[in-house]
């Protein structure tokens, strides 16, 4: 950070800085140089102020002339939506503080993310797992789902099938440089109970052999590969 006591020159106080001897003050020196192609002047940097103009006599006692301390800063900063782990922000002199009143270098801010208990996010698109009863897939229903920003309310036409994938357009991430948006897609998972009573054993064993319980898969349903090559085309 800036030393407040010497605001940054490393000097005492105003007296104790000085006009350089060498230079008188420019930080240059020119050099006058007889070669056999006639006289050559060179400028260079100052060597005893090092192109300051000027040397300190007497240093500040805080920060020993270096115009600097050792401190914390807290700053806000604004995190633009879609930001993804590993992107790093960077906040031009709010780094740390130069040398003798010198500019100050940049904060740079790496981002991480910290993941979310039900959704998964692939780029710009956000996956989720919804689970539904055996008696939901059959009959149809609504229900809520959770968003990156609230929730939202999906129906299940009646007959769905596990596996069936719903996309919630533009309720994925932003892109950080377009107008791009990405997509929510819910991944359906029929619900098979691990364990049941006996009256509920009576009611699936008559429903066992009955005809519309018996498998019989749509030509038009996609198949797990036709499923997996879309969402990766
Ligand atoms: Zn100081
Ligand atoms: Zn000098």
């Amino acid at each position: 950070m800036l030393c407040t006591t010497c605001t940054g020159s490393g000097a005492k106080d105003k007296n104790s800085v000085q006009n350089c001897g060498t230079c008188g003050g420019s930080g240059q020196v020119r050099r006058v140089q007889n070669t056999f192609l006639g006289q050559m002047q060179t400028v260079t940097t100052c060597p005893t102020c090092n192109g300051e103009g000027s040397t300190v006599t007497h240093k500040c006692t805080a920060c020993k002339g270096d115009g600097r301390v050792y401190g914390e800063e807290t700053v806000t900063i604004d995190i633009p939506a879609g930001v993804q782990e590993g992107m790093q922000l960077s906040l031009s002199g709010k780094g740390n503080a130069g040398e003798r009143g010198g500019s100050a270098g940049d904060l740079i801010v790496l981002i991480e993310e910290e993941s979310h208990p039900q959704l998964h996010r692939d780029g710009l698109n956000v996956a989720f797992d919804l689970h539904i009863s055996i008696p939901d897939a059959v009959f149809g229903t609504q229900i809520e789902v959770p968003t990156i920003d609230g929730r939202a309310k999906i129906k299940i036409p009646p007959g769905t099938q596990s596996g069936k994938i719903f996309r919630l357009k533009g309720k994925g991430f932003p892109n950080v440089n377009s107008y791009e948006k990405g997509d929510q897609l819910i991944q359906v998972n029929v619900w098979t109970p691990q364990h049941v009573s006996s009256a509920e054993k009576d009611m699936l064993e008559k429903l066992q052999h009955s005809e519309n319980f018996q498998p019989k898969p749509d030509k038009n349903d996609k198949s797990f590969f036709d499923k997996v090559r879309e969402m990766f085309s």
